[in-house]
């Protein structure tokens, strides 16, 4: 948690549940990936944390974009983006959604198959337009499954139909999984992707740009590699595809900025002992999976909860939400402890919780209102 906030939270007592977020830990961030990767222009994932006070304050760094639909295009335009400084980077895009953003001015589109690709030439004519490869998600805490990306062998004679279109084949990405700890995983996948341009330039398709996606990790219960390790596998592996002849370089990061900006505060409504026979005890608090933790489904993502006891005697406990819901725990399998002096009424703080989490949160879910946002 920053100083300035948990100032905040000292001085303002804002009711909870609520996420407070220091846009200078944003800044930071993004200064620290420019310093870990200078050669690559970073486009901030919108969807990671799309909040205005996050956006403008990216704008006057000269960031860049990565948008997941109209809406988040229009966000940045808003923020004061330039129309070029926006890339339209879902692979699944409705013709009404790229036809806006085409008028609007963004050039940059992701695709993943010849029936996007098709779309793309009839509504965006001239775009940019990069491939979406499928890489392997090993070491991703937040997999992203085989809903996106395609082969390298299609993706070839995609890029090869691109300029028949009249498209500008820009260029290929991929996306490692997200909360990736893995550098080698950009290694291989730099590896594997970068093999095409060489293909395709000898199929007469000069490239010129790589898209390494985001993943970049936060540190939540488990300690992760510095933003420097990625910077420098990241760059070996380049120098071993490209030589000297490097393309554009692009990442697409979303929680390694906003992530360890942001923290929850939340009170803990009940703490109760289920069965006499246990120390385990259940820890009610007033957000859970519904009211934007989603990223705990299956306890993948593991938040560290900091308390007014922290120090003391601890013991396991059951963490959940506040809902009727059943599936409504947060933690029961990943071996929490918590201090045995913690009550009822006292209020918790839930670390790095900056990134996909009010995004997350369902529309009055049980009757309970999604979650107050303060940017300090
Ligand atoms: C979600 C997403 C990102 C951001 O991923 P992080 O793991 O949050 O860095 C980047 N690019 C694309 C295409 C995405 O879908």
């Amino acid at each position: 948690m920053t100083p300035k906030v948990a100032r905040f939270l000292v001085e303002q007592q804002p009711a909870t549940p609520c996420l407070v977020l220091d846009v200078d830990r944003v800044e930071s961030n993004f200064r620290a990936l420019q310093a870990a990767l200078p050669l690559a222009q970073i486009y901030y994932a919108v969807k990671a944390n799309p909040a205005r006070p996050v956006l403008d304050r990216l704008v006057g760094l000269g960031s860049r974009f990565d948008a997941a639909s109209f809406e988040e295009v229009s966000a940045c335009l808003e923020a004061g983006a330039a129309p070029a400084d926006v890339s339209y980077g879902n692979t699944i895009k409705k013709v009404s959604a790229i036809r806006a953003a085409h008028a609007a001015g963004v050039t940059m589109f992701a695709f993943d198959s010849a029936e996007e690709l098709d779309k793309l030439a009839r509504h965006a004519p001239g775009a940019r337009v990069y491939c979406r490869i499928l890489v392997e998600n090993a070491g991703a805490d937040w997999p992203l499954s085989r809903k996106f990306g395609t082969t390298v062998e299609m993706a070839r004679d995609l890029m090869i139909r691109a300029g028949e279109l009249g498209l500008d084949p820009y260029g290929l990405s991929f996306h490692v999984g997200s909360q990736q700890t893995a550098t080698a995983s950009y290694e291989a996948a730099v590896g594997r992707v970068g093999m095409l341009f060489t293909d395709l330039r000898d199929a007469g398709v000069k490239l010129r740009m790589l898209n390494l996606g985001g993943g970049f990790p936060v540190r939540y219960h488990d300690e992760v590699p510095g933003i420097d390790a990625f910077g420098g596998a990241i760059m070996r592996a380049m120098t071993e595809c490209f030589g000297n002849d490097l393309p554009e370089m692009v990442v697409e990061p979303g929680r390694f900025i906003v992530g360890d900006a942001g923290v929850v505060s939340s009170e803990v409504v009940l703490v109760s002992r289920r069965d006499p026979a246990s120390e385990v005890r259940w820890v009610y608090l007033d957000i859970g999976r519904f009211g934007g933790l989603a990223e705990t489904e299956g306890e993948a993502i593991r938040y560290r909860i900091a308390t007014p006891h922290d120090g003391g005697p601890t013991g396991p406990v059951v963490v959940a939400g506040p809902t009727c819901d059943g599936a409504d725990i947060l933690y029961e399998r990943s071996n929490y402890r918590l201090p045995l002096a913690l009550a009822c009424g006292e209020r918790v703080e839930l670390l790095a919780t900056g990134a996909y989490v009010t995004t997350y949160a369902s529309q009055r879910f049980n009757g309970f209102a999604p979650l107050a946002e303060h940017y300090v």
